[in-house]
């Protein structure tokens, strides 16, 4: 891309932005921002056609403030140890902002999932989990990886199977990874977390009175333009969420192409048509736009970047006309554009805490796994005949009966998935606040992700302080 920059520095950058903000030392920022272990490996595969294709992978490990380490896997092509080291930059700074107790890590394997079969996928996935065994970058208490680009449930039910093997009888062996299927220790709704969260953060930054009156907008969710650019496991959901909330995605971008509809996509439907016909272009009602970038600079309320970075540059950035920019995927606008982007007054949500959804689940599916219990078992029949005797009750007092949706509302005891849920409204509401006061409280700090960066350097900046490690 056009980015002069690497990855990491260009993280780095926005940190040193946000530390002036900051009092703490040098050798303490030094510190926060250093990446502390890098595992680079290579290991050969042998193909379906016997050929024999030496692998190349990576984990980093980037802060040990807390552990675990946490953070995703990811499979493309443009893998390289720069970029997983940013990633995992981003990811201690996102846990802090989020009060998830882990440091960051990130893993890549390069390559594109695409060329290779699932036994082959299968291989690779099982040999990196030993590989990470060997080096002791694996575990319930040392590094916890989860889905990321070209992961999911899948990569993480092998990665457990594998990591239990070489562990037999470690009780609590589920919480090696996150994001496994249902059946092998999953939470439940951790696969549409990412999505959920990407929508909890915005209709937060929606609720502000004071952002919305300065974008002209008006308040809340309700009937906002919106345009989603991939259709990934995040993608879909941020797209999925917003409709279900009243918004309209007026446009969703992919590899091939993009697709418009003033009157709003259905996401759904527009998974099932690309399934189908192997391409989202084409989709009944919509007008096409056949390069798949022009959908980046079309007139919107709120844009989400839901796919890889750098997708918005110093090149395309001048012709953006979205009000708020939701960073769904890691690092999709370059240093450059970030500033171009603020000068025309447009305000970014950034990705290190606005995807943070996927990691808070994560904790959650890590707590379950280390309690062996699911969420809601031990009170859900408690709730539910509690509420039951209140309603009744109060109908007996009044004379009043509710109606039977009404009863099944009020009598209803959390399941897992309510759980999940509500831990991640509130720990999404809870940041977006706490950024905002922030960014309120100096008329110098000039963005959101400058004042989310603040908030990141200071709970580490303090668990480093309070732990004493610079005597
Ligand atoms: N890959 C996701 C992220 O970048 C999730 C990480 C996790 O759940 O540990 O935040």
């Amino acid at each position: 891309m056009s980015n002069p920059i690497s990855f990491f520095e260009n993280v780095n950058k926005s940190f040193d932005k946000a530390a002036k903000f900051t009092q703490w030392p040098n050798g303490i920022l030094e510190q926060i921002k250093a990446a502390n272990s890098v595992l680079r490996i290579k290991f050969p595969l042998k193909r379906d056609d016997d050929s024999i294709e030496v692998i190349e992978a990576y984990r980093v490990q980037h802060s040990h403030h807390k552990t675990p380490c946490k953070g995703g896997i990811r499979f493309s092509d443009a893998v390289n140890q720069d970029e997983v080291m940013a990633l995992a930059a981003l990811m201690t700074y996102k846990c802090a902002i989020v009060n998830v107790p882990f440091g960051g890590g990130k893993g890549g394997i390069k390559i594109n999932p695409k060329n290779y079969s699932e036994f082959e996928l299968q291989k690779i996935t099982r040999r990196y989990t030993s590989e990470l065994v060997k080096k002791n970058f694996i575990g319930p208490g040392i590094d916890v990886p989860a889905p990321d680009y070209g992961t999911g449930a899948r990569e993480m039910a092998w990665i457990l199977d594998t990591y239990s093997s070489l562990h037999p009888g470690e009780v609590d062996a589920a919480g090696c990874v996150t994001g496994k299927p249902v059946s092998q220790g999953g939470v439940r709704g951790r696969t549409e977390a990412t999505g959920l969260g990407v929508f909890y953060g915005i209709r937060e930054v929606c609720n502000t009175h004071k952002v919305m009156d300065k974008l002209g907008l008006s308040l809340g969710i309700k009937d906002k333009r919106v345009i989603v650019q991939g259709m990934g496991n995040v993608g879909f959901h941020t797209a999925k969420f917003f409709r279900a909330y009243g918004a309209k995605v007026i446009a969703i971008a992919e590899y091939e192409g993009a697709i418009y509809n003033e009157n709003g996509l259905n996401e759904e439907e527009v998974f099932q048509h690309r399934k189908k016909t192997g391409s989202i272009l084409n989709f009944a009602g919509a007008q096409n736009i056949i390069k798949s970038s022009d959908a980046l600079e079309l007139d919107c309320d709120i844009l989400i970047p839901a796919a890889l970075e750098s997708v918005i540059t110093k090149e395309n950035a001048p012709n953006i006309k979205a009000k708020i920019i939701g960073e769904a995927a890691n690092g999709p606008l370059t240093v450059e554009a970030d500033e171009i982007l603020d000068k025309k007054g447009i305000v970014v949500v950034p990705d290190m805490y606005l995807n943070a959804g996927g990691v808070t689940v994560s904790y959650f599916e890590w707590l379950k796994n280390l309690s062996h219990v699911r969420y809601g078992r031990m009170e859900k029949r408690f709730t539910e005949n509690m509420n039951k005797q209140i309603l009744g009750q109060i109908e007996e007092l009044t004379g009043k009966k509710v109606n039977a949706t009404e009863r099944a509302f009020i009598e209803h005891g959390a399941d897992e998935v309510d759980l999940v849920y509500s831990g991640l409204e509130e720990t999404m509401i809870s940041a977006t606040r706490e950024i905002m006061e922030t960014w309120d409280s100096n008329p110098e700090i000039p963005n959101m992700r400058t004042a989310a960066f603040i908030v990141a350097i200071n709970k580490v900046g303090t668990a480093y302080d309070e732990l004493g490690i610079f005597p």
